[in-house]
């Protein structure tokens, strides 16, 4: 392949090159006819194929053709499940194979910082290692179908209003540790065939002019080998694009765009070396996707519907079941209310939204599976005041029925693409109108269809609650299979919930400034942050019911070859129905001097389990799981010393947990100098020879006696002990026999 690309690419003239790196309009690549390069197709997106045929544009606007929606990342993450995703991946990839698609832009795997922004429903977490696992299982599905994906917005991507201009403004630390890792790990295991480049500036650098980030950290460290695009309209100076290491512009501004580079190239601005790289990837795309019209392919929709369903029951979360109201039982009399069981939200707006295939809303399906059940609007999504004839009649319902199923969730308008949320609210006519029924009937169960994060002022009120995100197009069936108890539900929250806004870490630095979006939580994002201040939540990240019960037991954790550890233990299911648990594996580091999370996300399973069994589970945690990024030595550190594993349903809730030492590390002493603190060199036992050498240890002993003076003495560098009585000439024998 690469001769046969070195070869073309050694016949092209600069303007062909130039030509290449600038898309075709909206969705294409450019053809060079005259040596039989074709022209490929681009389309969204993350949840199902919008392929435009006719007019086009960015933001879902204009109609595509008819594809499955299958349910939105913020609800697939919620199944923790890496075998699922790969599935999904399959669907979509052949979707596009059929549409002639060659590259399927997505999945987006940006970190969700704050609930409020605009487009969290398209993402998968809070937790830099589920959308990294999930991200790749979804690359490796679509391209095990010979479609490439385009892995998006890179990177730091984390709000919509100025997204064009916005900078996230951060530590490097802080960068690498959260907002940068998902993207390292699907480009290490699931080699994306591109990335897409997103708009914002990272530190003022902006994404599609920054060397740094589009070379150095995706090529040169993480050996990148796919191409980057630009998001549609990411760049502003397509030259200097090129240098940084974009390839393809997207969408092309045709001849100016053509002409500039053309003219870079004859002035010695841009090297003509500079450009083939580009040129380069963009004909290996093609080489590599482009498709033979006489491909065969099996595309079923009716398939990828039961697909969708599937998708949606194995994620819904089950947040409350208290006295067991759900499932539902043959007895029970239903009342369903709210607008949303007729018109569901199943997907979010803008470039992710589909023209769906076959929409079952809740209410239809209701309709055939209980013909007893008895129906109230209670609310419009039109506006968020009561309109008391709707809220009455929903009333009236609730008097006679023994449960009341209320569909509520957010209305299409406050949740899309390209701007973000300004509240965490439901409408407050919905709100109302579950306390006002919660009154006249004991029985109340919530079923959400929210793109993120919502507050529940009724929560105590209610007693079950269901949270099915944007379920996709089988959003009816996938929800009363769950109500009804057909399907166990298994899925937990990849995101925590708040119980205000204003306990979220970025209250009050979201949004306010037009031109730098300040990272001043740094590392602590969803539950890092809640664990830390130890603010209670409404729910945290990990967390979800099932109809039946689990067990942990037994850790047993041993340090392997290679640096590796394995973590395994015992889960049981003790309830009287089969079921899946989703369970969590995370690290304390207590062995680092510096400032880190109380724990971290390293690992997590999902297992199935028939009433009474018992499975062992074995999870490896890698080296990395042990690391932080040191900005000093740009490298990933693990320090020696004392590392706790939990084992958590939830991040919440620790089942098991056990500790192990690590000795990894060769090189972490650090240098002795005259700045070093006391408290330093007691906590290093490798020292005491030196110290009593130098008759250092007996001014320390005489001090440590008593514990005033021995905090003092911690908080003495060696430069001034002299305080103490010690000579230079201690201190310099000292400094020598430390570092020796
Ligand atoms: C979005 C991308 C999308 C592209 C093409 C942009 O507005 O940010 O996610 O893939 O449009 O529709």
């Amino acid at each position: 392949m690469n001769n046969q690309v070195s070869t073309i690419l050694n016949k092209l003239t600069v303007r062909e090159k130039a030509s290449l790196v600038s898309g075709k309009e909206f969705w294409y690549t450019e053809p060079i006819d005259r040596l039989g390069i074709k022209s490929i197709m681009m389309t969204d997106g993350p949840s199902g194929l919008r392929k435009q045929a006719d007019t086009s544009d960015a933001l879902g606007l204009n109609k595509s053709v008819e594809a499955v929606s299958f349910p939105v990342s913020a609800l697939t993450a919620s199944s923790f499940d890496r075998a699922l995703l790969t599935q999904l991946g399959k669907h979509l990839g052949i979707a596009a194979k059929a549409n002639d698609v060659a590259v399927l832009l997505g999945p987006g795997i940006n970190m969700k910082r704050s609930p409020l922004a605009g487009r969290n429903f398209e993402y998968f977490s809070e937790d830099p290692l589920v959308a990294g696992e999930l991200g790749s299982a979804y690359v490796n599905g679509v391209q095990s179908e010979n479609v490439g994906v385009s892995l998006k917005h890179f990177a730091a991507n984390n709000r919509e209003n100025q997204r064009f201009t916005v900078s996230s403004d951060m530590d490097e630390r802080t960068l690498r540790e959260i907002y940068l890792s998902a993207f390292e790990n699907v480009v290490k295991n699931a080699h994306p065939a591109t990335l897409m480049c997103s708009y914002n500036s990272i530190n003022g650098s902006l994404n599609s002019e920054n060397k740094w980030l589009l070379t150095k950290i995706l090529r040169d460290e993480w050996d990148f080998q796919g191409l980057v695009m630009s998001d549609w309209g990411a760049v502003a100076d397509h030259v200097r694009a090129i240098k940084a290491g974009l390839d393809l512009e997207m969408p092309g501004k045709g001849k100016s765009s053509i002409n500039e580079i053309v003219d870079a190239v004859e002035s010695g601005m841009l090297a003509e070396s500079e450009l083939d790289k580009a040129a380069r990837r963009v004909l290996n795309l093609i080489h590599t996707y482009s498709k033979d019209s006489n491909d065969a392919v099996n595309y079923q929709k009716e398939e990828q519907h039961e697909f969708a369903r599937k998708t949606a029951e194995q994620s819904m979360i089950l947040l409350k079941n208290e006295d067991q109201v759900l499932p539902l039982k043959s007895t029970d009399t239903v009342g369903v209310v709210g607008e949303l069981a007729a018109k569901p939200r199943y997907q979010g707006g803008g470039s992710s939204h589909v023209n769906a295939f076959k929409v079952t809303t809740p209410l239809s399906v209701v309709q055939q599976i209980n013909p007893d059940y008895q129906y109230a609007q209670g609310y419009t999504l039109k506006g968020t005041d009561t309109k008391e004839s709707l809220s009455d009649e929903a009333i009236e319902l609730a008097k006679n029925v023994n449960k009341v199923i209320v569909f509520a969730g957010l209305p299409e308008e406050d949740e899309s693409e390209g701007f973000d949320k300004v509240r965490i609210d439901l409408p407050e006519n919905q709100n109302e109108l579950i306390k006002k029924l919660s009154e006249v009937n004991p029985n109340i169960v919530v079923v959400l269809q929210n793109g993120s994060a919502v507050t529940m002022p009724w929560i105590k009120n209610v007693k079950g609650v269901l949270e099915t995100y944007l379920a996709g197009e089988a959003v009816g069936e996938a929800t009363w299979n769950i109500l009804n108890g057909v399907v166990n539900p298994s899925g937990k929250l990849a995101e925590s919930f708040p119980l205000s806004i204003k306990d979220t870490p970025t209250y009050g630095t979201f949004d306010v400034n037009e031109k730098h979006e300040k990272y001043r939580e740094g590392l602590y994002v969803g539950y890092r942050y809640y664990d830390m201040k130890q603010i209670p939540v409404l729910f945290p990240f990990g967390y979800g019911l099932s109809y039946t019960t689990f067990k942990y037991a037994e850790l047993k954790i041993k340090e392997l070859e290679e640096q590796q550890v394995e973590v395994r233990f015992k889960i049981t299911n003790t309830g009287n129905q089969a079921g899946q648990e989703i369970a969590q594996i995370y690290v304390r580091n207590r062995a680092s001097y510096i400032e880190k999370p109380f724990k971290e996300l390293r690992g997590f399973t999902k297992v199935e389990l028939n009433t009474g069994e018992t499975k062992e589970v074995a999870v490896t945690l890698s080296r990395r799981a042990f690391s932080w990024y040191n900005e000093q030595t740009s490298s990933w550190q693990v320090d020696n010393g004392n590392y706790e594993i939990l084992i958590g349903k939830s991040s919440a809730d620790i089942e098991l947990q056990s500790s192990l030492t690590l000795n990894w590390s060769t090189n972490d002493k650090p240098i002795i100098d005259r700045d070093t603190y006391f408290a330093n060199i007691i906590a290093r036992k490798d020292l005491a020879k030196a110290l009593a050498e130098s008759g250092l240890d007996k001014l320390m002993g005489q001090l440590q006696s008593s514990a005033e003076n021995a905090q003092l003495l911690e908080n003495i560098p060696l430069r001034s002990a002299v305080m103490l009585g010690a000579s230079s000439e201690q201190v310099d024998k000292f400094i020598k026999l430390a570092n020796q």
